[in-house]
């Protein structure tokens, strides 16, 4: 990754349809590790990365879109791109006290893959034993207080002592452990779970799934969301209990975010009423400058981030 300085027009070409982007927060996400690996047959991958950012429209050849509206959607890391209406989410109808970065996170991506990972994949009812991986990052802190709004009992597990207290203290899981530290992850699931889980909702594969499979209740649901333990491995490691699917009669579903991003509204609607009303909380972890965002991108990948890892690029 490298910085590129180059002077652009800040207007939409004539008989453009295209809109002009002032991008203010970019969200680091996973995924875009993929993005980055170079076209095969090339020597290097070319142009900006891609992904998803809360911009302000500074010209628009939309009838959509006009000078001023803030939205959410697919932008490049850059200061100001020039993009397809089409890779627009959302208007942001920004509401007082709100910090607009949330469209980052809360109120926008990750927001929508835990709400329709744990409701409409993973078919959540209420009172089940539900688990949870990464579970302090942009996804899983809200699947576990999701899960704890459904009266669910909620265990997750993340890389350190400071992310467990999160867990605990601010999110309201009902338990965590630091997987680094436990040794058996199947004697600790145990240990939180002599009665088998209900809903593993999967973030990040390997060792862990295949513990958690060992440790699934009858007609159990695996809603996988991502396996960030395999994104940089050239040999991904090998799963052995994956019987377990058939004697448990397990269901396992793998689910994109934009498979449901027809659910933003009613979602929009949950989660700003709980938001407001305290009964969720969210927390960010902000970098400032495209200069700082690489080494915020590659620490997702070490546990670097403390909650959703944002770039400030500009202020509103
Ligand atoms: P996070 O904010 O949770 O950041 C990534 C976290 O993953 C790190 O903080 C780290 O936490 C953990 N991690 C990194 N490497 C490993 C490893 N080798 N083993 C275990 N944990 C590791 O990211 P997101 O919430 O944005 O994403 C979580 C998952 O959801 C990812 O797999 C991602 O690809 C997926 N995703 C899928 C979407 C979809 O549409 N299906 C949409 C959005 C995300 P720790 O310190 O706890 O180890």
């Amino acid at each position: 990754m490298e910085i590129v300085e180059g002077t652009i027009t800040l207007k939409v070409p004539e008989g453009s349809k295209e809109v002009l982007l002032k991008n203010l927060y970019l969200s680091c996400d996973p995924f875009m590790r993929n993005l980055m690996n170079k076209p095969q047959g090339t020597e290097t991958s070319s142009g900006a990365i891609g992904g998803f950012g809360v911009s302000k429209v500074i010209d628009s050849g939309s009838p959509d879109y006009k000078y001023g509206d803030l939205v959410w959607g697919l932008t490049k890391w850059e200061e100001y791109s020039l993009v397809p209406s089409s890779q627009i989410i959302s208007k942001i109808q920004h509401t007082d006290g709100v910090p607009l970065s949330y469209y980052t996170g809360i109120l926008g991506m990750p927001g929508v893959t835990a709400y329709a990972g744990l409701f409409e994949v993973g078919s959540l009812q209420k009172g089940e034993r539900v688990f949870v991986s990464a579970a302090s990052g942009a996804v899983g802190q809200l699947v576990g207080q999701f899960a704890k709004l459904t009266d669910c009992y909620v265990v997750g597990s993340a890389g350190s002592k400071d992310k467990v207290d999160l867990l605990k203290n601010k999110f309201g899981f009902d338990e965590g452990f630091n997987y680094k530290e436990e040794p058996d992850l199947n004697a600790a699931l145990k240990r939180y779970f002599p009665e088998g889980i209900d809903v593993y909702f999967e973030n990040v594969g390997g060792k862990t799934l295949d513990a958690v499979l060992l440790n699934m209740r009858v007609q159990g649901r695996i809603p996988a969301c991502g396996m960030i333990s395999q994104y940089n491995l050239t040999q991904p490691e090998g799963v052995t209990n994956l019987a377990n699917i058939v004697y448990k009669k397990i269901r396992m579903q793998g689910f994109h975010f934009f498979d449901y991003v027809n659910l933003y509204p009613k979602f929009l609607e949950f989660v700003l009423s709980h938001l407001k009303e305290g009964k969720i909380v969210y927390v960010e972890d902000i970098a400032e400058g495209l200069e700082n965002g690489p080494a915020a991108l590659v620490g997702l990948f070490s546990g670097r981030n403390f909650g959703k890892q944002v770039l400030l690029v500009a202020p509103e």
